[in-house]
């Protein structure tokens, strides 16, 4: 049974990157304000999150790294959305099967939080009762250390923390009212560092830089289909004073961080034709749509969407996208 959950496991979590996903998305659903994460040997070694959201009951603890246990089925009432959320009360869980889970959390109102190891989806130890400031910390440690071979191809790579860094900083500008950071082990400077904002723009100076940000103009556009909502987008692209070697597409469709493929090239073509010298832009765009709209059947853990009235979408945005662009330019 153990291979079974230990192979089960590493589908749910391909890559340290994925395990930061979860942490931080669990973070978020604690309403946390302020996310930190410390990542060691490319997150082989040590991945941990820290927040300061509403932590976890003490007894919660003993059944929260069990498979499908969640604290939020009530939130995704339709057997629609839970699909599309896909792996619910899954990441936790996962996590305990390849690898060491520590945390440490405290409630609102306790004089002092809980320290507790898992394994295998059980307690290692009864939770200890120890200082705590607020909100939680998950420390995952020697994550694949009984996945050989995932350990070896990972360990050869070492683009893992790129990916991680690349992960914050696009969950950064989209969660403005939330500072995040990232930094390695021991290292002194983080780096992701977003302080909170109200203004999506400061956001992506601080994550991205000045010479991002000065070159980036707003952008909205939906739809409508006889009083029902098909989609309404809103974000920031490049002008045409912005150049760059590849595109920076971050793309989120109702508050989930994703790819689609034929929404990139679409904008690709759009500014290949309108700004040639500046073909390769950036992009953040929030798109939110009916749940139902998104497709469910795409693996979970896999960011390509795809989506009901896609070529729809496509279209209207790089209508609207090519307008921005004209105008900018007259
Ligand atoms: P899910 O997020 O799908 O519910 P997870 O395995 O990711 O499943 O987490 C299991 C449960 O652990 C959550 O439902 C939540 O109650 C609790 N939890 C995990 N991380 C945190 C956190 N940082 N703060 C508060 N609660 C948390
Ligand atoms: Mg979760």
């Amino acid at each position: 049974e153990s291979v079974v959950n230990r192979i089960a496991a590493g589908e749910v979590i391909q890559r340290p990157v994925s395990a930061v996903k979860e942490l931080v998305e669990n973070s978020l659903d604690a309403d946390s304000t302020s996310i930190n994460v410390v990542v060691k040997d490319g997150g082989l070694k040590l991945i941990q999150v820290s927040d300061d959201g509403h932590g976890i009951r003490c007894e919660d603890l003993p059944i929260l790294c069990e498979r499908h246990t969640t604290s939020k089925l009530s939130k995704y009432e339709d057997l629609q959305s839970i699909k599309s959320m896909g792996f619910r009360g899954e990441a936790l869980a996962s996590m305990t099967y390849v690898g060491h889970v520590a945390v440490t959390t405290i409630t609102k109102g306790q004089l002092h939080g809980y320290r507790v190891c898992y394994k295998d989806g059980a307690m290692v130890n009864e939770p200890k009762a120890c200082a705590a400031v607020k909100g939680t910390q998950i420390m995952v440690e020697n994550l694949f250390y009984n996945m050989i071979a995932r350990r070896k191809t990972l360990q050869n790579s070492s683009d893992d923390y790129t990916k991680i860094v690349d992960l914050l900083s696009r969950m950064a500008i989209h969660h403005i009212n939330v500072s995040f950071s990232c930094r390695k082990h021991g290292a002194a400077r983080a780096d992701v560092h977003s302080i909170a904002t109200s203004l999506r723009l400061d956001s992506i100076r601080t994550v991205y830089g000045v010479s991002v940000a000065r070159n980036l103009m707003k952008l909205e556009a939906s739809e409508n289909d006889s009083s029902s909502l098909v989609f309404k987008m809103d974000g920031f692209i490049s002008n045409s004073n912005y150049v760059a070697k590849k595109t920076t597409m971050v793309l989120f469709i109702n508050d989930r961080l994703v790819d689609c493929a034929a929404l990139k090239r679409a904008i690709e073509i759009v500014y290949a034709a309108t700004l040639p010298k500046a073909s390769k832009p950036f992009i953040y765009m929030s798109i939110v749509l009916p749940p139902e709209h998104v497709d469910v059947n795409v693996h979970p853990t896999k960011r390509e969407v795809s989506l009901l009235n896609q070529e729809l979408i496509v279209e209207k945005i790089q209508s609207a996208i090519e307008l921005k662009l004209r105008e900018s330019n007259d």
